[in-house]
């Protein structure tokens, strides 16, 4: 080639520009083709190119027609949801929660599962309980569905698609995740850990959708973070980064799942805290705690220790706090790593319980570097429980979209 500017460089410069225009679709809603030109700076010709290709294939529709009075109306096009729909499912150690989401970002439906026994052979059972509840909800076949995305509670190897180490879930570890849920369903999965997938839905369509540098904190049985640089998920150089729960806050503090000692997660889960409720509980030291327990399991939950927190148990109140300020430490610590523009918070943890929240939020304002988070903000999650069953099916579609 002469000019030095091959076929295979047209063809990688057209289906940057396809993405491009579809991420502008995805972001701005119906655009005319003259909006196109001028947002995605392409020339008028391109952009006729490329919608005359993506209306071909049925990805972008004309949603109205718009005049003014001159000429020939103006066509305004959008995304077409149903050229593409992929499941997102959560699996967590307490719930497993599916979304169907199409092409244009759009939840279909949902179906949440509580979980009581984590064991793996049962929540492989319970995955396909809320696969079919999915497909029944949003009346669609499983041919209907281009992808699975898997969100999971542990480390997976980004390089062979195995599960490194589970601590919240018994029996994942070293399995072949990718590999089980494609025979399983016959279809392609990706699969993520859950944090960065939540990081992924928030920066995506929540909270975090206007800024470029992100910290996600999913506060759960488990404790992570999803770390966002320059509009995209930083996964580390194996797919481990964000490990902020497993960060030593205490020296000679609790066991860690981890095997050390003093890890925010030993100080500040979901189950470190069942955990510190099960010795109150031992020693009645808490007695409006052993009133709000499930007297079955007697393994008490956030939920049942916030209740007891909220009748004046003071023993109650104290273990909530404590885990606040506890995780706010990590918060802070991220802070002066990452500098970003907007912390959000999300997970099970913080669901109604204003204790713990309050006492982390009231720490990091107090402890932080000032000018750090002079004009950081720090938010409380937009997707709720569904950002990471939302997150695990976004990463489906990323390949589709050009985000800059
Ligand atoms: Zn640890």
């Amino acid at each position: 080639m002469k000019s030095g500017y091959g076929k295979s460089d047209q063809t990688f410069l057209r289906n940057y520009n396809i993405r491009k225009v579809r991420t502008i679709l995805r972001e701005e809603g119906p655009c005319s083709r003259v909006d196109l030109s001028v947002k995605a700076n392409l020339d008028k010709k391109t952009i006729t190119n490329i919608i005359n290709e993506m209306l071909k294939n049925g990805e972008v529709e004309v949603v109205s027609k718009s005049s003014n009075g001159a000429g020939r109306p103006k066509e305004n096009l959008a995304l077409n949801g149903e050229y593409s729909r992929c499941i997102g499912l959560d699996i967590g150690g307490t719930h497993i929660t599916g979304v169907v989401l199409d092409f244009t970002g759009k939840v279909l439906c949902e179906h949440n599962i509580d979980v009581v026994n984590n064991d793996s052979d049962i929540l492989f059972q319970l995955c396909d309980l809320v696969m079919e509840e999915l497909l029944e909800k949003s009346k669609l076949s499983i041919d209907e569905i281009d992808k699975i995305g898997i969100a999971f509670p542990g480390h997976i190897d980004i390089r062979t698609g195995r599960t490194v180490l589970s601590e919240n879930i018994q029996g994942w570890d070293d399995l072949p995740i990718l590999d089980i849920f494609t025979e399983k369903y016959g279809k392609e999965v990706m699969a993520n850990d859950c944090s960065r997938l939540m990081a992924l839905a928030e920066l995506r369509y929540g909270a975090g959708n206007d800024e470029r540098n992100i910290i996600v904190f999913d506060l759960g049985l488990g404790i992570g973070c999803g770390i966002v640089i320059n509009r995209k998920i930083f996964p580390g150089s194996t797919g481990m980064s964000g490990e902020v729960g497993h960060t030593i806050v205490k020296v000679d503090g609790s066991r860690c799942t981890c095997g050390r000692n003093g890890c925010i997660e030993a100080l500040a889960s979901g189950w470190a805290l069942s955990k510190q409720a099960m010795d109150l509980l031992k020693n009645n030291e808490s007695p409006m705690l052993s009133k709000t327990i499930n007297k079955n399991t007697m393994i008490p939950t956030t939920k049942e220790i916030v209740l007891a927190a909220k009748l004046g148990d003071d023993k109650c109140i104290q273990l909530l706090k404590n885990a606040g300020r506890y995780v706010a430490i990590g918060i802070i610590n991220s802070i002066s790593i990452i500098n970003p523009s907007k912390v959000i918070i999300g997970g099970r943890l913080i669901r109604d319980n204003d204790i713990f929240y309050d006492e982390m939020i009231k720490t990091v304002k107090k402890d932080a570097i000032s000018e750090l988070i002079k004009d950081m903000k720090i938010e409380v999650s937009a997707l709720g429980d569904l950002a990471t069953a939302i997150g695990a099916a976004t990463q489906c579609f990323e390949e589709f979209f050009e985000y800059e």
